[in-house]
């Protein structure tokens, strides 16, 4: 054990320019301004800018900064930055001036050509600006490289379409608050100012050693296994499931999160998931935009540290066949500024009836456009995932719990509520609502999403995907929803009937979106298709939902993506589908026929040798060994014929130039399908040959020995 001992208090934000620095640091003049330009989303002047820049630049040299970096998040899922000098040129004395301007500081031009535009922008438009989101703080990272200002930004292209996942979070959240405050104020809250989604992010991840993990091609080039038979003991045990974490993975939580509270991530819980070797790790839930950089940050800095002490940090969702894969669980509530929280069911009738609201319309906007939530959690990785017996189906539903449910139920069968399921009954009448007791309900582990006490839990997304993308559609479906209620009860003459009867009919009329059911059974696909519920299995059937009318006219509504840009992340999902099962799939070959083949080969010529030798020597019987020798030569040669096979789709797919759709499709169709072609008897192989000739360490290996 490391014997270091530190106060989580002392080092928490210490690498943050947060509020309490810029309080200690800035005239109370600009302090003030940053104040209402950060609330209050008053725009920022350059005077301002100038004095916030010129401290933020003598607070970061003072954390032994160097360099600044505007720190954004292009559609590639990883984040991106570019890394400036404060230097200045040299003065005549030789010397040098470190200087860091208000412009420096809200603008910059990364060469945009680089990252994926989906036909937004011409290669030779290279012109991209990022812009400081000042309502996420920035912040000094340490790394091999030294120290750099990292400020966190939104990513746009010269005519200002948002070439990143920041700028339509924020849009989006203007959204959700602008709806929220108007539905607030029917209610007669006159004081809450704004409404901000609250986000935690749970991640889960595997960790490896690295020695091992360097052996495997696979893993170093798609962050999977592709070739790989299950060890003899997997998950079955469930002995892993918060079982005592290991020494050497607890010195590396130790690190993680001493790293994590340095910049202001509030790392909080940890423990081992279900497979061996995966683990969890939950920060303390804050505004998305924040929530969604430090589900960056966290990414990171589970692969930096990981490196650091010889293991490898897996974020992939599925890093090895057979063994649970990785996601994130989104939790998501919705939050004034003065604390109060809309998906709290609350404790008087009155607030239930709001509450009652709320939930009828995140009813309403999760089954009208169940399609777009299910394309949120779409990546390459989560089609190995999604729908298999451990993630959420993806069919989306909502998990209420008994106690909702029964309130719901009585709400759509009577058309009003009496009592709540403890049986005691409150005072009854057509708009009197009862009480609900948090917790009342079990967990469900099979919904995607799930309602949980005063939140709701969305299970789908991958675990190396971005949080963006996920609250940009949640907050933008329920904005609509909130919308269109308030268009109907601002009208209202007598509004306590008007709400009564619109939060019947929203339960009525989306009632078949709640399953509080196992998710993981075939009788709930059926059930779902009865119910008219889309099951969208794979990542190429949802991207279409981007562009329905349906989406564009809702994104276009709240100004949070134009159709130009909605058809761009289309494209570059088509792209990137393509491009990562073509590495995929060219790494297959390399290793089938550099390590695999010739391994497999040496390994027959020995024993075919050593048969003969036996033979030779005396007349014992062979016909063990023979038997091994056949399979092991027919393996082989489907393994030859599968990896010609592999290789003639794969010049087929990089032959199809122009449409993006088309490509992605037949890699899909014929790509995928020769992988696993080719997988299937390199498992065998792998469970027939010596283990001393396998070419790369094993799933064992990899999983059972950290
Ligand atoms: P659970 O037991 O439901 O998984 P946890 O308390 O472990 O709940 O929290 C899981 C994640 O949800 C954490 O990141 C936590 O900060 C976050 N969370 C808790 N309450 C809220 C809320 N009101 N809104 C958004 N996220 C929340
Ligand atoms: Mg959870």
């Amino acid at each position: 054990m490391r014997e270091d001992i530190f106060n989580v208090a002392d080092i928490f934000g210490e690498n943050v320019f947060n509020d309490a620095v810029m309080r200690e640091r800035l005239p109370k003049k600009t302090y003030q301004k940053m104040i209402e330009v950060i609330h209050e989303g008053r725009e920022l002047d350059l005077e301002t800018a100038d004095v916030v820049a010129h401290e933020m630049k003598e607070w970061a040299i003072e954390k032994g900064a160097t360099h600044y970096s505007h720190w954004f998040q292009p559609l590639t899922g990883v984040t991106a930055e570019k890394h400036d000098s404060f230097i200045t040129a040299p003065m005549s004395n030789g010397k040098v001036l470190m200087s860091f301007s208000g412009k420096e500081l809200i603008k910059g031009e990364p060469d945009a050509s680089s990252f994926p535009s989906g036909g937004l922008r011409a290669t030779f438009e290279a012109r991209g600006y990022t812009a400081w989101d000042c309502t996420s703080p920035a912040f000094v990272r340490k790394d091999a490289a030294g120290a750099t200002l990292c400020i966190p930004t939104a990513f746009c292209s010269y005519t200002g379409e948002a070439l990143d996942q920041k700028t339509p979070l924020l849009r989006s959240m203007e959204a959700i608050s602008e709806q929220s405050i108007r539905l607030l104020r029917l209610f007669g809250n006159q004081t809450s100012k704004r409404v901000v989604p609250s986000v935690g992010a749970e991640q889960e991840y595997f960790i490896v050693d690295r020695e091992k993990y360097l052996q495997r091609k696979d893993l170093i080039y798609t962050g999977r296994t592709l070739f790989g038979a299950m060890p003899p003991k997997g998950q079955e045990m469930d002995d892993h499931y918060f079982g005592a974490i290991r020494e050497r993975i607890a010195a590396y939580m130790k690190d993680v999160n001493e790293e994590l509270w340095k910049l202001g991530v509030s790392s909080k819980t940890q423990h081992n998931e279900v497979a061996p070797a995966q683990h969890e790790l939950a920060p303390i839930y804050a505004e998305a935009n924040v929530a969604v950089d430090h589900n960056q940050l966290i990414m990171e800095t589970l692969k930096k540290v990981a490196g650091r002490q010889g293991l490898q940090c897996l974020l992939h969702e599925k890093p090895f066949a057979g063994v649970n894969g990785s996601g994130k669980h989104n939790n998501w509530s919705l939050v004034t500024d003065d604390g109060i929280n809309l998906l709290d069911p609350g404790k008087t009738p009155h607030e239930n009836i709001q509450f009652l609201l709320v939930l009828g319309c995140v009813l309403q906007a999760v089954d009208r456009h169940a399609d777009l939530l299910r394309e949120s959690a779409a990546d390459v990785g989560n089609d190995h995932r999604l729908g298999a017996d451990e993630a959420p189906p993806a069919i989306i539903s909502v998990f209420l719990g008994e106690q909702l449910q029964d309130v719901v139920t009585q709400l759509v069968d009577t058309g009003s509520a009496t009592h709540s399921l403890k049986g005691e009954r409150l005072e009854t009448g057509v708009r009197t609502l009862p009480d609900f007791m948090k917790d009342a309900t079990d967990r469900n582990r099979t919904s995607p999403f799930a309602f949980t006490g005063n939140k709701f839990e969305f299970r789908m997304v991958g675990s190396q995907d971005s949080v963006g993308e996920p609250n940009i559609v949640l907050n933008t479906i329920v904005a609509e929803a909130f919308a269109e209620a308030c268009d109907e009860l601002e009208q209202a003459e007598d509004f306590d009937m008007a709400v009564h009867n619109l939060i019947k009919r929203l339960m009525r009329e989306h009632e078949r979106i709640i399953f509080n059911g196992n998710g993981y059974s075939e009788e709930w696909v059926d059930e779902a298709k009865r119910r008219g519920l889309p099951n969208i299995k794979t990542m190429l059937d949802a991207i279409p939902a981007l562009t329905t009318d349906k989406s564009v006219a809702l994104f276009e509504k709240f100004g949070v993506f134009t159709r130009a840009e909605l058809e761009s992340r289309a494209e570059i999902e088509y792209e990137q589908y393509a491009k990562e099962i073509n590495i995929e799939a060219k790494t297959m070959i390399d290793i089938a026929t550099k390590q695999i083949i010739p391994a497999v080969i040496q390994y027959a010529t020995t024993l075919g040798n050593s048969i003969n030798t036996i033979r030779s020597a005396c007349d014992a019987d062979v016909s063990v060994q023979t038997e091994i020798l056949m399979e092991v030569s027919d393996l082989l040669t489907d393994t030859k014929v599968s990896l010609a096979r592999l290789q003639d789709a794969v010049n087929q797919g990089v032959a199809i130039k122009g449409d993006n759709q088309a490509r992605a499709k037949f890699y899909q169709d014929e790509v995928v399908t020769a992988m696993e072609a080719l997988r299937a008897p390199v498992d065998k192989l792998e469970m027939l040959v010596d283990k001393e000739a396998w070419p790369m360490p094993s799933y064992g290996d990899l999983i059972f020995e950290v």
